[in-house]
């Protein structure tokens, strides 16, 4: 048996950082440097949100470009990352007797390449997607985690990859950088505390947290992953905050490292 990994929820943000250095992407890279190399990585992401709960069985997934709108070069990066069709077979046996379907359709969306492309450049860990039920609450997705989290002693790195706070309608898209509103603060204040404090119910019912969760968290794709994550936590393991800061005013970028 291997050391047990972290498990890692990434605030991934614009698009435009998978191809951007800045103190994010940064970040995001010295967390590859640091963390035990996983022999492969289980990616949940805000982007593969759907009506079931599938896992990709490509040998090499295809990058997904599933954006419209940027820049060329944003559409020419390719995260070659071989896949692990075993790891998925795990994870299909893992979760039963929930219905997990093989799918060889998806590939990594951009959730889970704009930051592994910093995580670990050279694509040479294999990743497996798992996506999102959009028509499960919280508790179904914390649960999930839960389910997932022994894969941390084989060696696989749980990623989750959305923002905890994330209103695409308050976002400032461009160069001018306002200061975060004061509901994104609040929001993020208070989750950060609620996570430190193993309030993790309060979390997976976070609709109940008030007129700052309904702004920060609008739709529910990208604040899921987060779930998975705290869901993989174990009894006595701290939690850590790697990456901080809130882009655009209204999308934060927190990542929250179990482990
Ligand atoms: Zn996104």
């Amino acid at each position: 048996m291997s050391e047990r990994l972290p498990a890692i929820f990434f605030g991934h943000g614009n698009p435009m950082n998978a191809v951007t250095t800045n103190p994010y992407t940064q970040a995001w890279q010295r967390i590859g440097g640091q963390i035990t190399r996983p022999k492969a990585i289980l990616s949940i992401s805000a982007h593969w949100f759907v009506a079931g709960t599938g896992i990709t069985v490509s040998t090499s997934p295809r990058t997904i470009h599933d954006f419209g709108g940027f820049p060329r070069e944003l559409y020419q990066v390719r995260y070659p990352a071989p896949g692990d069709p075993d790891l998925a077979l795990r994870v299909l046996k893992m979760l039963s007797p929930l219905p997990v379907e093989l799918d060889d359709s998806w590939g990594l969306d951009h959730g889970t390449w704009s930051v592994l492309t910093h995580v670990y450049p050279n694509a040479d860990v294999p990743v497996v997607q798992l996506s999102i039920d959009e028509r499960q609450p919280g508790a179904f997705h914390f649960e999930v985690g839960k389910k997932l989290a022994p894969l941390r002693e084989e060696g696989i790195l749980i990623v989750g990859s959305g923002n905890l706070v994330h209103n695409l309608h308050a976002y400032a898209w461009g160069r001018h950088m306002p200061d975060p509103y004061d509901w994104a603060v609040r929001f993020e204040a208070e989750a950060k505390q609620r996570m430190l404090a193993g309030e993790y119910k309060s979390l997976i019912n976070y609709e109940r947290l008030g007129p700052e969760a309904i702004l920060s968290v609008p739709t529910p794709d990208h604040y899921l992953p987060m779930l998975y994550v705290l869901g993989a936590w174990q009894q006595g393991e701290r939690i850590q905050f790697p990456v901080e800061g809130v882009d655009g005013g209204s999308i934060s970028m927190l990542a929250v490292q179990i482990g």
